[in-house]
């Protein structure tokens, strides 16, 4: 009987997976009884040949990101995140319910969230400034940074370390200029892969996952498009909102929507300045978009 390895997926290529083991990657196919095997997992699996195997077995994973998929179903796109880097401007001008939504998906699975301003060499946006402070008073971690002029990344780089990190937000906010500071070697490590698969054209199509050159993971981002709200329910996004939390408790109703129920503490509590009415107001924007509980 073959033995059983252990490894790491670290990309997910048209014709198989990438599985990293001792610093090699082997291309692999999976089980058909198998769950979707996606980048960040930890599996068990067999060689079938020099430079093949095949997985048997995702090893459990300590947080799941899903991406929504047909009929409100959703699939996994990265497994064991430690923490989601929520990436913005102040141009392109920062999408504050893009953030929310984010935060409250990192809060109902478990996975870290922090936010990275970018661009800080641009002049600075007031208004954005005052609602991030907001953030920073419920807990979240604000690094200020500027890929370009390489400020800030320090902070980041001792943040990441020995953790796997992805790095989300809208388009053009920075992300890739992001990676390619942190990853100075991409390039290479991009290289080793497709030398490895050069038998037949390959796309990729999930997100590849990079060693810190000072430890820890990055694991590209996947895109905006993907995230939506997937998972969520209405009753889960008002949990997703951190502040939100001790409060439900004492909504009087237990099916309370936070709207116009009678004797709702959240709504209560933004009226009365106790919580930002801001991020209330965004709570009853996103929760439009939900499917009932
Ligand atoms: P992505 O779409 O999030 O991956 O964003 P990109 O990394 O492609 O960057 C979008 C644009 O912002 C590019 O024109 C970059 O040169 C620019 N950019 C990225 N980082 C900075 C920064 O720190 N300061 C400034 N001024 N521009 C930046
Ligand atoms: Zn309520």
């Amino acid at each position: 009987m073959t033995s059983l390895l252990t490894g790491q997926v670290v990309s997910h290529l048209g014709q198989g997976i990438s599985v990293e083991h001792s610093g090699q990657i082997k291309l692999c196919q999976t089980l058909r009884k198998l769950d979707t095997v996606v980048v960040g997992d930890q599996v068990l699996w067999t060689e079938t040949g020099p430079d093949h195997g095949r997985i048997e077995k995702i090893l459990p994973r300590r947080s799941v990101l899903l991406r929504p998929n047909k009929n409100r179903t959703t699939r996994p796109v990265a497994a064991n995140l430690d923490t989601l880097y929520v990436v913005f401007a102040f141009e392109p001008l920062c999408d504050f319910l893009l953030i929310d939504q984010y935060l409250a998906i990192c809060e109902n699975n478990h996975i870290n969230a922090a936010l990275v301003l970018n661009k800080a060499d641009l002049p600075a946006d007031t208004t954005i400034l005052g609602e991030l402070q907001l953030y920073q008073k419920l807990g979240y971690t604000l690094y200020t940074v500027s890929a370009k002029q390489q400020q800030g990344l320090k902070e980041l780089t001792h943040a990441m370390q020995d953790k796997t990190s992805m790095l989300v937000g809208q388009s053009g906010v920075g992300k890739s200029s992001l990676t390619n500071a942190l990853l100075p070697d991409k390039d290479i490590k991009t290289n080793t892969l497709s030398n490895i698969h050069k038998h037949g054209r390959h796309t990729t199509t999930a997100a590849p996952l990079y060693h810190l050159p000072s430890g820890g993971d990055l694991i590209d981002s996947p895109g905006v498009a993907i995230f939506g709200l997937a998972g969520l329910t209405e009753s889960l996004l008002a949990q997703g909102y951190r502040e939100f939390q001790p409060l439900i408790e004492q909504c009087k109703f237990l099916n309370c929507r936070h709207v116009k129920d009678l004797g709702c503490a959240v709504r209560l509590a933004a009226e009365n300045g106790e919580i930002a009415i801001s991020r209330y107001q965004r709570f009853l924007k996103l929760r439009e978009k939900m499917p009932l509980d």
